[in-house]
């Protein structure tokens, strides 16, 4: 089964308590895709410029992902700056320099057409509709947003929400987009929005989903599901944390026979995983490295710090 993303391929410079880097391989659809590839093919959508190197695509590459539909512009790739402080738990953005990214138009090649998962990355809702509307027979689409497109376009972003099955937000912007601060009002105000769906990420203490009747084919609506975050001693770099966990969430699910209610709870658990082991460095370095064995090996940890034996109390 192979998943579709459209969104930015990037390059950032990110300041954190740990150092600085400049200029490595960042970007939406980056993080999601290498996360997404270590349970099923992965195509991407997006346009570099002329500093996107081919040592930069064989990151893509050498985890299997299909980079056909990466798109070549004259001039620069986009350029996120942006650094963490404190909790680290949010990024102060310094810099967005759109570059070629300013004139975006996803083009969906032949070879993709037959895509089965679609993930719409962060990008103007605008675009997020037009290659919907080219996706007519995908089994399933998932989206993310931010700030920036709630606040100032929301006409456009109402039109993605009533695409999508489900939608990936941090808590912060859920109670931006609902108008409320009680997260259980916001899921629900959300979901009437649209999205059969919603995950709403807590940074560094978890992810709720929440679930309406549109959710799953039959049976009762699922109360809300809580997965935790892994704690952990040192956070080098959260950048890309909330792409990797879609990632994983979404590929896992795409490497699934179909959408149950427990194969949703257990996607959210490797969207977790893949959101913990993209902190460890910085950029995309430990997802370029990470093994499925380490994946399981870190899903067994999930269980075991959210997991309450009953019976033997
Ligand atoms: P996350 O930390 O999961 O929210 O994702 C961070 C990534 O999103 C970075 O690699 C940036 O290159 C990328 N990014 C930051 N701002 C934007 C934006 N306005 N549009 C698209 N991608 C962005």
């Amino acid at each position: 089964m192979a998943i579709l993303v459209v969104g930015s391929v990037a390059f950032d410079s990110i300041a954190t308590p740990h150092g600085k880097v400049e200029h490595c391989l960042g970007g939406a659809a980056t993080y999601f895709s290498l996360a997404a590839s270590s349970f099923t093919d992965v195509r991407v959508i997006a346009v570099v410029g002329e500093d996107f190197l081919p040592e930069h695509e064989a990151v893509f590459t050498a985890r299997g992902i299909d980079t056909r539909g990466i798109e070549r512009a004259p001039g620069l790739s986009f350029h996120w700056t942006g650094a963490y402080a404190g909790t680290m738990n949010e990024a102060e953005t310094l810099g967005t320099d759109l570059n070629v990214f300013e004139r975006f138009e996803p083009k969906i090649p032949e070879a993709y057409t037959d895509s089965e998962y679609l993930f719409l990355a962060n990008i103007d809702p605008l675009l997020q509709v037009r290659v919907r509307s080219q996706m007519a027979n995908v089994r399933m689409v998932c989206g993310d947003t931010m700030n920036y497109w709630i606040s100032s376009h929301a006409e456009n972003l109402a039109k993605v929400l009533r695409e999508l099955d489900v939608l990936l937000i941090n808590d912060g912007e859920a109670r931006m987009l609902s108008g409320e601060q009680n997260s259980v009002r916001a899921a629900e105000k959300v979901l009437a929005m649209g999205p059969k769906s919603l995950v709403m990420k807590h940074g560094e203490y978890g992810a709720t989903g929440f679930f309406g009747a549109r959710s799953f084919a039959g049976g009762a609506v699922p109360r809300p599901f809580r997965a935790p975050a892994l704690p952990l001693a040192e956070v080098v770099d959260p950048t890309g944390a909330g792409d990797s966990f879609a990632g994983g969430f979404y590929g896992y699910i795409a490497s699934q026979p179909e959408l149950t209610p427990e194969v949703f709870r257990r996607a959210m658990f490797y969207g977790g995983v893949m959101g913990s082991f993209a902190c460890e460095r910085f950029g995309t370095e430990r997802l370029q490295a990470v093994t499925r064995a380490e994946i399981e090996a870190r899903f067994e940890i999930f269980r075991e710090i959210s997991h309450l034996d009953c019976a033997s109390v």
